[in-house]
């Protein structure tokens, strides 16, 4: 058997052999070859102890939520709700009410654009994103723009793959009614200034969103701290369920959103004639919720609380320091994105050798990496290239994995280069 959760009992110096040890699929071979799972930044793997809680509640706790006066409806409420204030508190949200469940960041984001948008962007105006965004932090934006006759501009990037400062001021001048901006850029590892950037906008009444679905696994993040009015993220890149993820909202914001799906659960009053709106968050959250992967996702957020994200971060920096220097001393290797301020993630090209064909060579060695453009079409197009390999780390992975990843892009580079 092996622990479940027992991530509390590690004592202050970070072990990944014992972190691993928590995760069963990082335990099974590719090929006949140990898997090297470095594809994290598209999903990270999962704890027993999440699997454990999704086969606990559906063999003996499942029932709907908010709707019965039973034991098991009670039970399930409260579980639901507890989850909440566990999701509440790993953000520091002000209060439960202010988080609402997803299905993941991609619908997190959609959700403002459908229901906070159209109160905030009309004709003429901008939405200002950057240029290394994530399609899914692009195109509802785009969806907006069209609907209100807006349009959406995008803040340069350097070479080194960071927000050109000066030009992001600028841009603020340009009748920007919205900021959406990436915590994190999936493609390129780079974290994006946003402190600054989030206060900046608000001296212009800018209300800002942020896509944390690639800064979550990997940092302390604090809404408040941020000031951000929007916050969006996905359970299954933090070691949770698919399908679930949380948007936080600065509650005066949730107020003046009018609902988005309507049916059970976001009502106060239905007739024929009128219907009134249950309070946030269940305003937004209409029919049965996926209860079954939040009650996970909660178990999730412990076991990255019960490590620490502090410890995480510092962990994970040294990681990519030492991957970055390995890979650097291979002839031909160009990293792409380079900036002062980056996590997890590697991204790369070998020569003149397609990122596609490196990932067929890499996969069968056994490593897991991810080729393509990354969900981020505009960013490879400003690089001038169709798409990177990329290497992005979680918690579980290891110095020896980074050693792994060199010696295969090694033989990558022997067999095309
Ligand atoms: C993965 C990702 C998303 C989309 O997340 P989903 O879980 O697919 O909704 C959005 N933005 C960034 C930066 C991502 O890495």
């Amino acid at each position: 058997m092996h622990a479940t959760g027992a991530i509390q009992d590690i004592p202050g110096k970070f072990d990944p052999a014992q972190v691993r040890d928590l995760f069963p699929t990082l335990r099974r071979e590719v090929y006949g070859k140990p898997l090297v799972y470095l594809d994290n930044a598209a999903s990270s793997q999962k704890p027993q102890a999440v699997i454990d809680r999704l086969i606990r509640y559906y063999s003996s706790e499942h029932s709907n939520v908010h709707r019965g006066v039973h034991l098991l409806s009670r039970e399930a409420t409260d579980a639901y709700e507890a989850a909440r204030k566990r999701a509440a508190d790993f953000l520091n949200a002000p209060s439960e009410s202010a988080v609402l469940y997803t299905r993941g960041a991609t619908e997190g984001i959609n959700l403002v654009a459908s229901s906070f948008g159209p109160l905030h962007v009309g004709q003429g105006d901008v939405v200002l994103v950057s240029h290394m965004e994530h399609h899914s932090n692009i195109v509802p934006w785009q969806m907006l723009c069209e609907a209100q006759g807006a349009r959406v501009r995008a803040i340069p990037v350097s070479d080194t793959g960071e927000i050109i400062y000066e030009e992001f001021e600028r841009l603020l001048g340009e009748r920007v009614r919205l900021l959406a901006i990436g915590h994190v850029s999936n493609a390129l590892g780079t974290i994006n200034p946003l402190q600054n950037m989030i206060r900046q906008a608000h001296e212009l009444d800018i209300p800002v969103v942020v896509d944390g679905a690639q800064a979550a696994p990997h940092m302390k993040i604090d809404v408040q701290a941020l000031d951000c009015d929007f916050y969006a993220l996905s359970s299954h890149k933090m070691f949770g369920p698919t399908g679930v993820g949380i948007l936080y909202a600065k509650p005066e914001r949730l107020k003046a959103m009018g609902p988005w799906q309507g049916g059970g659960d976001m009502i106060e009053t239905v007739t024929f004639e009128q219907t009134t709106y249950n309070e946030p968050p269940h305003k937004f959250e209409a029919g049965t919720p996926n209860i079954a992967d939040v009650l996970a996702f909660a178990e999730a957020i412990d076991f990255l609380e019960g490590i620490g994200q502090d410890r995480i971060a510092a962990y994970e920096r040294d990681l990519l320091d030492y991957a970055t220097e390995q890979l650097l001393q291979i002839e031909s290797v160009r990293l792409v994105g380079t900036a002062t301020e980056k996590a997890s993630v590697l991204s790369f090209l070998i020569g003149d050798i397609h990122p596609y064909d490196a990932g067929t060579i890499l996969d069968r060695l056994g490593i897991a990496v991810r080729t393509g453009h990354h969900c981020a079409q505009p960013l490879m197009r400003r690089f001038g290239i169709p798409g990177t390999v990329r290497a992005s780390f979680a918690l579980y992975n290891t110095f020896d994995e980074a050693d792994a990843l060199a010696a295969g892009v090694r033989r990558v580079r022997e067999m095309l280069g």
